[in-house]
């Protein structure tokens, strides 16, 4: 699990590894991870989603 973690670029508009990735829970208590573009510098968000 110590590989980089991948997201969407809404900027660069292409998958991207995302630098500095955070785990964090939305208020509906949903996981999600929370980094920036590595290219570009952009934040970006990735849904975990509920464990099932
Ligand atoms: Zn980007």
């Amino acid at each position: 699990m110590a590989a980089a973690e991948k997201g969407y670029c809404v900027k660069c508009k292409a998958k991207r590894d995302m630098g500095e990735a955070k785990q964090v829970t939305m208020k509906n208590k949903r996981l999600a991870l929370k980094g920036k573009c590595t290219k570009c510098g952009t934040g970006m968000y990735k849904i975990l989603g509920n464990k099932k």
